[in-house]
């Protein structure tokens, strides 16, 4: 049987480590090598995610912002119908809602509207009126369930 590190070559004893049959200084140098892997892979997932969380988060929730008109317009309609759907504040939790990013990229693909903050400003007010009236509703029905 052979002693000869199978990393440095050299006839020493030998151990098995990582599937290699090597020499304890080469032991050391890969134990090292793995260390500074390991010590690094959360910087390394941290800056990954930094770069992509962006577009991640519009990938996961399907945004799509390169609109043509007509699915800008079809866009802004689904959105004010599932805004106006929900009646409680439990619909909120289910509703394909549309993203804000997504409702200002329509905007930007209409060009009949001329005043595209305005018409974001508008769409976001009506959507937190709206809101904040489901809210209230859902507590006065806990309130009447409570007996208050
Ligand atoms: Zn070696």
């Amino acid at each position: 049987m052979t002693k000869t590190c199978e990393v440095c070559h050299e006839e020493k004893p030998l151990i098995r480590y990582m599937a290699t049959m090597m020499c304890g200084r080469c032991m050391q140098t890969e134990m090292n090598a793995q260390k500074q892997i390991d010590d690094t892979a959360h910087e390394r997932v941290e800056e990954l995610r930094s770069t992509t969380r962006h577009a991640t988060l519009l990938d996961k929730h399907g945004a799509k912002l390169d609109l043509s008109e007509s699915q800008a317009v079809d866009l802004l309609t689904k959105q004010l119908k599932v805004d106006e759907e929900q009646k409680l504040d439990t619909d909120k939790f289910n509703a394909s809602t549309v993203s804000i990013i997504e409702m200002k990229a329509a905007i930007d693909a209409i060009p009949s509207i001329e005043n595209k903050t305005f018409e974001l400003f508008t769409r976001l007010q009506a959507r937190f009126d709206h809101d904040t009236e489901i809210i209230f509703k859902s507590r006065q029905i806990t309130c009447n369930l409570m007996g208050f």
